[in-house]
């Protein structure tokens, strides 16, 4: 049940299995941004606290310890254990996200069964990953073991706190690595719930440590560590070029990036128009408009397009707004002033630049970070609101006559996190398929994210995968072992 009373009990840093205060004794306040008022200060992790965390992961990961020697299913269980916690505690951590995020509780409970999806696909792959025998010249016995990389450091955004958690705890658990984590300062507070559960689940101290703080100071201790192999990062990609190079100043860690993007989806003038704008508004607007992933370039063909349009505005007017608590609404608040202030910016832009402002344009009530449900139509592929990654709910329509001149337009951006096509035609549907630059691609549908399925960015929107068996490799070595044989054997 949705309760924004809910209460914060876990506020200090997670190492070694222990909650606690940071080295500096610093805190900061978390903020709600329903209101703009602060829910609780939280301990401020830096880089004393990074190292204490990894000098605890190291501890963990080494030869010979409990964790290292735990049965491949015995892992696996551990994750089904935390599946089972977070079922158990689904209300809990529903609650906390909306309070510090500000996502509807709705869509709070819908992540937290993400999550329980994820641990429990992930759990699966403990005793089923694995190397190959390999027929090699000479005649030599060789293999390759899947070996964990070992210290990964992991940073998540705000937008999905606790899928972006689990997204990044559950291959470590699979693979057999240790993470020292730091969620980000917008919302510091379903993780450390998350970290009470580490404790009940049988996690052995050391294996997964959470420390909340700053980008620059808690941030980047963790990206020029010497002791941590791999970063595993999501967030903007701007930061993400930062930390590719910190990474490589440092120790030359393994990099993977999920980063932003400014997804095309194409409506073809073959669909129900009704139906395809309902899925091109949810596309936009999920979460706020806050993901990364989200349909905000609407290409949608020049016979069907008033239609369409006038279908667009419609379904943005009637979008409810208010209390992310509230079962009536479907959006609740941008994450913070900043963030708000930015969308406001790029709304004021979109009008100076010449795009029809259909619906929405200002903020919703005067107190927290409200934004109204915004359309503009008549956008062209020069403006800001068609090129930039707003990251809030500004949906832009573009017009456009044939699926060549589509694809050219789809394609002309520096990123490539996904895309989406919506027709009946089964050749249009996979002649974009095949030529879309974007790791995934969507048909008569958007946002079909699953933990079962790779998830990652072409060009600027990222490195690597997450999600899927190629989830793993991210955090896998591959040994080649040769094994020299007598002649004629
Ligand atoms: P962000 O500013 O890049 O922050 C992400 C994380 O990086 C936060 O924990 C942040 O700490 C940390 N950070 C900032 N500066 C750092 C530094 N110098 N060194 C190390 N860490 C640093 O992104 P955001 O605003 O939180 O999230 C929005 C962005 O994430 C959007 O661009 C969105 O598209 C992208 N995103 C991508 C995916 C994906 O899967 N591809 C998923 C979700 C979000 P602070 O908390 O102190 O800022
Ligand atoms: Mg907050």
């Amino acid at each position: 049940m949705a309760n924004p009373n809910v209460e914060v009990k876990y506020t200090k840093l997670f190492i070694n299995n222990e909650f606690v205060n940071a080295v500096s004794g610093k805190t900061f306040p978390t903020i709600n941004p329903a209101t703009g008022k602060v829910i609780a200060q939280v301990a401020e992790g830096d880089k004393a606290d990074i190292d204490l965390a990894v000098a605890a992961a190291k501890v963990a990961f080494k030869r010979g310890s409990v964790y290292r020697n735990l049965d491949v299913s015995a892992r696996g269980r551990l994750l089904w254990k935390l599946a089972d916690l977070f079922e158990r505690d689904m209300n809990t951590l529903a609650n906390l996200e909306s309070l510090d995020n500000g996502k509807t509780f709705d869509k709070a409970v819908a992540d937290v069964y993400g999550c329980i999806l994820t641990l429990r696909y992930f759990a699966g792959w403990c005793d089923k990953t694995c190397g190959k025998t390999v027929p090699v010249d000479g005649g030599n016995f060789a293999y390759t073991r899947k070996e964990p990389v070992g210290i990964v450091g992991q940073i998540i955004p705000w937008n999905y706190p606790l899928l972006m958690l689990v997204w990044k705890w559950a291959p470590v658990l699979a693979t057999g690595c240790v993470s020292v984590l730091k969620p980000a300062e917008q919302t510091p507070l379903s993780a450390l719930h998350a970290a009470s559960l580490i404790v009940e689940a049988g996690i052995p101290p050391g294996v997964l440590n959470v420390v909340n703080g700053y980008g620059p100071t808690a941030g980047a201790a963790i990206t020029s560590h010497p002791d941590i192999r791999k970063v595993a990062f999501t967030g903007s990609t701007d930061v993400g070029r930062i930390i590719a190079k910190a990474a490589a100043d440092s120790n030359l860690k393994k990099v993977s990036l999920e980063l932003g993007g400014k997804s095309p989806l194409v409506v073809m003038d073959d669909v129900d128009v009704k139906e395809a704008a309902a899925i091109a508004h949810a596309a936009c607007f999920e979460n706020h408009g806050q993901c990364c992933c989200a349909g905000t370039r609407t290409f949608v063909h020049e016979k069907i397009f008033d239609d369409f349009v006038a279908e667009a505005t419609r379904l943005a007017k009637e979008r409810t707004v208010g209390s992310p608590f509230d079962s009536n609404v479907q959006q609740g608040p941008q994450i913070d002033d900043e963030m708000f202030n930015k969308v406001l910016g790029y709304i004021e832009c979109g009008k100076k630049e010449g795009a029809k402002l259909q619906a929405g344009g200002k903020r919703h009530g005067n107190i927290g970070y409200f934004i109204e449900p915004t359309v503009f139509s008549d956008v062209t592929d020069d403006m800001s609101i068609a090129k930039d990654e707003i990251f809030g709910p500004v949906q832009s329509i573009l017009k456009f006559k044939t699926l060549d001149e589509v694809i050219e337009r789809a394609n002309n951006t520096t990123y490539g996190l996904a895309a989406g096509i919506l027709t009946h035609n089964l050749e249009n549907a996979l002649v974009f398929s095949n030529a879309v630059e974007a790791g995934s691609v969507w048909v008569n549908c958007f946002l079909a994210v699953t933990c079962q399925t790779p998830f990652g960015g072409y060009r600027q929107s990222g490195l690597g995968r997450e999600c899927g068996e190629e989830g793993l490799e991210l955090y896998q070595e591959t040994k080649t072992v040769s094994i020299k044989l007598p002649i004629n054997h």
